[in-house]
């Protein structure tokens, strides 16, 4: 059995990745935090595309919350190892600098960079041990370019397009790759109340993405064919930013 865990798996761009993930032939934990329906309607797709699944609570900001879940599961796999790793759950809480509350820059910070290190670190030794890793790091167009109103968010993304290259280059001999998917305007609950009638005239292809986009992409970095493709970012955004 090969197993993939995808962190905030249970809605939008984390379920595409499940279901593609899973057709692919990988047993899929799907992390989630609050929405147990969501997670649940995740894993009923995973077996829709012929794989089993589970489901695995966890806030990856919560150190403790994440050591616990992940110790959970490697007891009950001693045999095992995880070893396709995508860390896409995130949060966007916009506001210009000037009024953002520091609850709002601290806790997108909070989910995607120290989440990050939360999942990853105690999951990378088994990848090492076994001589075969696939981390996919969820960043955006916001952490290339830096956007307007997204700063904690900008900060955010682009603190873990640096972590991605530097842990590239550490576990590169090791046959694990690191590299990161870079989405502009996927259509999905984070991007609701969005005047989508405005934006898309901004993107050069004319209209939001689908999750469907971004898991092919995530897909093909977590295979074998992309073993020499490591430190590097694919964007997916229809030319929004190049
Ligand atoms: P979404 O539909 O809002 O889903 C967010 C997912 O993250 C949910 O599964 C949620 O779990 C999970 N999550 C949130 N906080 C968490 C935490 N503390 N611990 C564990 N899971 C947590 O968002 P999305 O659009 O699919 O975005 C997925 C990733 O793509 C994010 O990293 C986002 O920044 C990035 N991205 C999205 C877009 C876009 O346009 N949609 C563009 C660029 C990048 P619950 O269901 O339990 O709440």
């Amino acid at each position: 059995m090969k197993y993939a865990l995808v962190t905030g798996g249970s809605r939008g761009i984390g379920r595409a990745v499940c279901v593609k993930l899973a057709q692919m032939g990988y047993h899929i934990i799907i992390n989630y935090v609050n929405n147990a329906t969501e997670a649940e309607k995740t894993l009923e797709l995973v077996r829709q595309a012929g794989q089993d699944g589970e489901m695995l609570k966890f806030d990856v900001s919560n150190l403790q919350q994440t050591r616990e879940a992940l110790d959970s599961w490697e007891m009950a796999h001693t045999e095992e190892y995880i070893e396709v790793l995508v860390n896409n759950a995130g949060i966007r809480r916009d506001n210009v600098m000037v009024f953002m509350p520091e609850e709002d820059w601290s806790c997108v910070l909070d989910i995607t960079l120290n989440g990050f290190y939360n999942v990853t670190q105690p999951l990378l030794q088994s990848m090492l041990v076994h001589r075969f890793g696939r981390i996919i790091n969820m960043a955006s167009v916001s952490g290339i370019k830096g956007m307007p109103g997204q700063t904690n968010y900008s900060a955010a993304k682009g603190g873990i397009i640096a972590a991605t290259k530097a842990l590239a280059q550490e576990v590169a001999r090791k046959n694990v790759t690191v590299n990161v998917v870079a989405p502009g305007f996927i259509k999905t609950d984070m991007v609701e109340g969005l005047d989508e009638e405005t934006l898309k005239k901004t993107i050069p292809a004319h209209r939001f993405g689908t999750p469907e986009e971004v898991a092919e992409a995530v897909g093909f970095l977590a295979s074998k064919n992309a073993g020499y493709i490591t430190g590097n970012i694919i964007s997916i955004n229809g030319g929004l930013y190049t």
